[in-house]
């Protein structure tokens, strides 16, 4: 005849796992949340976040792409599609220049290739379309792009800018 384990039959008679779960329970509804309540709350983003692609200005206005081409040559996923043209004042500026974002990985290369810091990756994170073709960006879109985040690029570079 098998004994009874009095410790065991008084841990269920006295709901001890029930106890230990509500305890349980009640120390992590009283700790700071891990989690934020997007999108009323958003965590802190890195100066290198990789988000929606921009075209950026001088101060002056002018564009600062000089269709040099670097970036659609090293696109990886050859997302970028450029045509150029000279200007009467001699100065080269592309005439096309498209991104297709479905294509495009966000590897940043075309960042890193630009060396007039014109094509961008912005801190946009939030361009989510009902369409695809709303993703096949146009020159007029990416330049509006970089009027509107210009001061968050230009801050994030400026951040960057002793790691480069
Ligand atoms: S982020 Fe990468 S994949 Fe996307 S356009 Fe730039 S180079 Fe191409
Ligand atoms: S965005 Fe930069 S890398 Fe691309 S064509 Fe213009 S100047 Fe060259």
């Amino acid at each position: 005849m098998s004994q009874i384990d009095y410790t065991r039959a008084a841990k269920y008679f006295l709901l001890k796992d029930v106890w230990d779960g509500f305890r349980l329970g009640m120390k992590y509804f009283f700790r700071p949340r891990p989690t934020v309540n997007y999108p009323h709350e958003k965590v802190p983003l890195s100066p290198r976040f990789r988000g929606e692609h921009a075209l950026r200005r001088y101060p002056s206005g002018e564009e600062r792409c000089i269709a040099c081409k670097l970036c659609e040559a090293i696109c990886p996923a050859q997302a970028i599609t450029i045509d150029a043209e000279p200007r009467d004042d001699g100065s080269r500026r592309t005439t096309r220049y498209d991104i297709d974002m479905t294509k495009c990985i966000y590897c940043g290369f075309c960042q890193e290739a630009c060396p007039v810091d014109a094509i961008v990756e912005g801190p946009n994170f939030e361009f989510a379309t009902e369409s695809r073709e709303e993703l096949f960006y146009d020159k007029d879109r990416l330049l509006a792009n970089g009027d509107k985040w210009e001061a968050e690029i230009a801050r994030n570079l400026a951040a960057d800018a002793p790691y480069r």
